[in-house]
């Protein structure tokens, strides 16, 4: 990545600076840029990399998700028979459990909260719309003629 140059240090630049997303701009704009895409190698690469960041992220934080949820389901579940274990240690029980209750709520509240600005502040639903709608027009090109003949066009 690092050997390639941009071939257009202005372009190269407009497009670093919006994270070589060209998804909000409108279609006519585009044009030009998908154009340095094409002829830009250096560029090409920094795209692929930076929706990689973007679906990573929010691989990230859509597993933290569910990480605090399945912690507060595992806290909420054991409270019964962590009563003796508890006792044993001389803690507290109502205190501790507060405290893995609070600590699993703030956690499922700052997952969510950076799942939904993962989700808002990068292309990520648009790149992964984007790449399922490819893979379904490709299943479909495979499917047999018996079928594609039933569904309406
Ligand atoms: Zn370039």
């Amino acid at each position: 990545m690092a050997s390639t140059r941009c071939t257009d240090r202005v372009v190269g630049a407009i497009l670093a600076s919006w994270r070589y997303d060209i998804s909000g701009i409108s279609p006519e704009m585009r044009k030009d840029y998908e154009q340095h895409f094409v002829e830009c190698q250096h560029c090409r690469a920094r795209q692929r990399f930076h929706r990689g960041l973007d679906v990573a992220l929010a691989a990230l934080t859509s597993t933290a998700v569910l990480f605090f949820l399945f912690a507060l389901a595992v806290v909420h579940h054991i409270k019964p028979l962590e009563h003796v274990a508890f006792n044993i240690f001389g803690l507290d029980l109502g205190d501790m459990y507060e405290m893995l209750i609070s600590a699993g709520f703030a956690g499922l509240c700052f997952s969510v909260i950076a799942f939904v600005l993962v989700l808002t502040a990068t292309p990520a639903p648009t790149y992964l719309g984007g790449i399922a709608a490819e893979r379904a027009k490709v299943l479909e090109e495979h499917l047999p003629d018996a079928i594609k003949s039933l569904r309406p066009r």
